[in-house]
């Protein structure tokens, strides 16, 4: 898909794409943390997930000054947990 687009040279549809693997990639940290506190019996430390209303990237944890993913300021962010 992604190479698909980057021979359309869709720019859109690769920025698309792009965001949404780095948005996979926080959510898999995220699925692999709760599944080792499961295994030892344990919660989830209490955590923020905000996501990127431009882009869709997940971000953990306190205020970044932008999305590492399309620049939006922090101020584009909304907590989701
Ligand atoms: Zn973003």
């Amino acid at each position: 898909m992604l190479a698909q687009a980057q021979a359309d040279q869709e720019i859109s549809a690769q920025y698309a794409i792009m965001a949404r693997l780095a948005a996979e990639k926080v959510h898999v940290e995220l699925y692999s943390k709760a599944v080792e506190a499961v295994k030892n019996g344990k919660d989830l430390d209490e955590f923020h997930v905000y996501n990127c209303s431009v882009c869709g990237y997940t971000h953990t944890g306190g205020p970044i000054d932008k999305c590492p993913v399309c620049s939006a300021g922090w101020n584009k962010f909304r907590e989701i947990v």
